[in-house]
């Protein structure tokens, strides 16, 4: 069967092979056909040899944690042949940490956990893969055209439950939130945001392309200013662009109170001038908290899937700018100047 690999560590490695083996009954009991598999940042670092590891004895990892499929058999009866699932990215460590060993794989505190497509699991751009029970969530029908869209809102709905539950230290009424990134994470975040009722706010440097209209087509307002400039006091900031200097005018920007959630990875080697001094103050007199936040558990990819089938549909579909068949592989993991995610649709 069609798979796409990597070997890791060697850039430009990228192949499709049509010999890749039939997933292994170990893998899981729920026997999968690929639908689709969105590609992400992630991806292009693993591409590039910066980042990625094979399976255990195996020379090349097969990539794709962003998971679509239709369920060809399930023996266990956790879904019925036909439904819609994705698999979950991470699995906890064999020897579980504390946060581990009650299923919250996404706090790993050791780092031995293993991702599909990323870290010493095989990914999902293959024509079938198969998923134990507990790592297979399943979709609503309607999702079908942009169910690749779970594991990036999985990430977004943990980023909203640990806020929410940091909020939960004092009386909370929050009311306004800024987004900074308008990329697929940006906009998912605000799609949440939306969907609880707060005055949103989007900031990207993008003026042209597809990202204003979404943003306002949720009833959000489209920021191009820097951070520092915008004639508002945020209650939450969801950061989603990791770039430093963003990262900090969003420290300083949020209100009295406020939550900054950083889920962007900062590539680091640059140093700015910055009042360090000033930031201190400003968190110990309002009482603001900063916390990074990755992955998410079970419970998160659950509560990302109520939300997705939520949404309006048609919006879903237009975070998805490209469509590519598998054939032509090269083309989606090459960025195009205006997309927001990119889809290999294993369909076609
Ligand atoms: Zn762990």
């Amino acid at each position: 069967m069609r798979a796409v690999t990597v070997t890791p560590g060697v850039p430009d490695s990228l192949r499709l092979t049509d010999e890749w083996p039939e997933p292994a009954t170990e893998e899981g009991a729920i026997l999968v056909q690929a639908l689709a598999v969105g590609i992400c940042g992630t991806d292009q670092e693993i591409i590039s040899g910066s980042y990625g590891e094979a399976p255990p004895g195996q020379e090349r990892l097969v990539l794709g944690h962003e998971s679509l499929g239709r369920v060809l058999e399930d023996p266990t009866g956790t879904l019925q042949p036909g439904d819609l699932v994705a698999g979950v990215v991470r699995h906890p460590d064999p020897l579980p940490c504390p946060n581990c060993a009650v299923g919250e794989w996404d706090m790993c505190r050791n780092g031995q956990y293993t991702e599909h497509g990323i870290k010493g699991l095989s990914g999902f751009a293959r024509d079938r893969w198969r998923v134990q029970p507990k790592f297979a969530v399943g979709l609503d029908p309607v999702l079908a055209p942009v169910g690749t869209l779970l594991e990036p809102t999985s990430v977004v709905a943990k980023a909203w439950d640990h806020i929410e539950r940091i909020g939960s230290r004092a009386e909370w009424k929050p009311h306004s939130v800024l987004i900074t990134g308008a990329g697929p994470i940006g906009l998912l975040a605000a799609l949440l945001a939306s969907q609880r009722g707060l005055s949103v706010h989007v900031l990207d440097r993008n003026t042209t392309g597809p990202k204003p209209g979404l943003v306002r087509s949720l009833g959000a307002t489209y920021h191009t200013s820097p951070v520092g400039e915008l004639d508002l006091e945020p209650d939450v900031v969801v950061e989603c662009t990791g770039a430093p200097s963003v990262v900090l005018d969003a420290m300083c920007k949020v209100g009295p109170t406020g939550i900054v959630c950083l889920t962007g990875v900062s590539s680091g080697g640059r140093t700015i001038d910055f009042d360090a001094g000033a930031l201190n103050r400003a968190l110990v007199l309002e009482n603001n908290v900063v916390f990074g936040s990755v992955n998410a558990n079970r419970r998160h990819w659950d509560l990302a899937a109520e939300a997705l089938a939520r949404a309006d549909q048609s919006w879903l579909n237009s975070l998805i700018t490209r469509r590519v068949p598998v054939s032509e592989y090269a083309d989606a993991y090459t960025s195009g100047g205006e997309d927001i995610k990119v889809v290999l649709d294993f369909a076609q």
